[in-house]
């Protein structure tokens, strides 16, 4: 025997005994998605790496150290999508969608790829369910893709917790970024290393640390939400008010920092209990700089995803499921054409039906149809009529009526 070849770590085999968890995830997403006009988009599983360093951004986790990137044998870069908005905005733009009426609302059920530590929850290729909407910078589509984000989870039994934030405009967030680089240089004693060796990189994310030293740094820090200009600090708070009227519990949380470099406003992730170590369920935010970055008009955006992994994970109701049992089980001693032409008349009128196909004695094959819990088993003998005499065709008609 030659050695054995397993699925690279990281990943899995999604086999069919998990598949009707998974697809009620699929159908929740796609019957909330749907009806509130998002149309579905998927784009390639490879992109230019161009396309993540700039719409990702080259300051990221992502893009610094999870992309799985290769030569296309041209002296080209192509890089496994790590995540879909940059993506989705880059397919925007080659197709001119920016004609179409405002907002483009499109979703997505996708994999990804991450070079990332293994763990409970973390893959190196998972699936998101996410949504976009391009062409408006207007409140209420902040609170409408958060609302039904909320429900996807609540749908799902996903007891999440859901902290916002806003990261206000470019300009403010550039000097914001200065003024928190300031505070860092100033305190850099008490950060701990990691923190100290990105102030320059990536100020913000020292809002991330474990550290307890940096921490008692942070709580003195200045925070972006006292910094926003008016209409930043208007927007976010009409978002607030929608949510409100809508219901949907949230916390505000300051220190709300995404691993895209070019949310603008509004940004939120949902968090479980249920899932320890690895709590975000989803997040996402307001991107209103990145069309433009990657060579489209000026476009405001916003976006969320969702991990279907960590939804069944955090799910109380997602339990994993047999198949539907067989409405008919076409057994037979010899005649295969007759109960193959009855296999296909069968499934024609709308039956779940099967036929013998693994070579079992006709005892084996009543054996076989108990364990499949078959509703109804047609028995044909050799000559292709069935063994009490009632012909063929009626026992799709009697078990349709039964
Ligand atoms: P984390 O903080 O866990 O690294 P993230 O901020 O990198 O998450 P996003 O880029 O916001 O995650 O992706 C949205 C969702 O996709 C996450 O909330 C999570 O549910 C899921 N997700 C992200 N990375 C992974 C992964 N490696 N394996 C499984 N699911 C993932
Ligand atoms: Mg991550």
């Amino acid at each position: 025997m030659s050695a054995k070849i397993t699925a690279p770590r990281g990943t899995f085999d999604a086999l069919p005994d998990r598949a009707a968890q998974r697809d009620a995830v699929e159908r929740a997403a796609r019957e909330l998605l749907e009806p509130a006009g998002y149309g579905r988009i998927e784009t390639p599983a490879f992109e230019a790496t161009e396309l993540f360093a700039r719409g990702v951004g080259e300051a990221t986790d992502i893009v610094r150290k999870e992309m799985y990137s290769f030569d296309d044998g041209g002296g080209r870069s192509l890089t496994l999508r790590p995540e879909g908005t940059a993506p989705v905005c880059r397919a925007y733009v080659e197709h001119g969608m920016h004609k179409l009426p405002a907002p483009v609302k499109l979703y997505y059920l996708s994999s990804f790829f991450r070079a990332e530590r293994p763990q409970a929850g973390r893959y190196r290729e998972f699936w998101q369910v996410g949504a976009e909407a391009l062409g408006s910078d207007e409140p209420a589509l902040d609170a409408e893709l958060i609302v039904l984000l909320h429900q996807l989870l609540g749908k799902l039994g996903v007891s999440a917790r859901l902290r916002l934030s806003s990261l206000a405009n470019a300009q403010t967030r550039a000097a914001y970024r200065e003024e928190l680089a300031g505070y860092l240089r100033a305190n850099q004693d008490r950060l701990a290393r990691a923190v100290r060796a990105r102030i320059e990189l990536n100020p913000l994310r020292a809002f991330d640390s474990d550290d307890p030293a940096t921490r008692a740094v942070m709580a003195g820090a200045p925070l972006l939400l006292d910094r926003l200009e008016a209409a930043d600090a208007a927007h976010f708070s009409d978002v607030r008010a929608l949510l409100d009227a809508a219901g949907v519990p949230y916390e505000i949380d300051p220190t709300l920092v995404r691993g895209l470099d070019y949310y603008t406003r509004t940004v939120f992730e949902f968090t479980s209990d249920a899932l320890g170590a690895q709590s975000g369920v989803a997040g996402g935010g307001r991107y209103d700089g990145l069309v433009e970055l990657l060579g489209g008009p000026p476009t405001p955006g916003i976006g969320w995803a969702a991990g279907i992994e960590r939804m069944i994970l955090a799910s109380s109701s997602a339990e994993p499921a047999a198949p539907p049992p067989p409405q008919l089980y076409i057994a037979h001693d010899g005649a295969r054409t007759a109960a193959f032409q009855l296999l296909l008349e069968a499934r024609a009128a709308g039956l779940r039906a099967q036929m013998e196909l693994g070579g079992r004695s006709l005892k084996g094959q009543l054996k076989h149809a108990e364990r499949l819990g078959a509703r109804h088993v047609a028995i044909l003998d050799a000559d292709g009529s069935r063994l009490d005499g009632e012909p063929a065709t009626d026992i799709v008609k009697r078990v349709l009526a039964s």
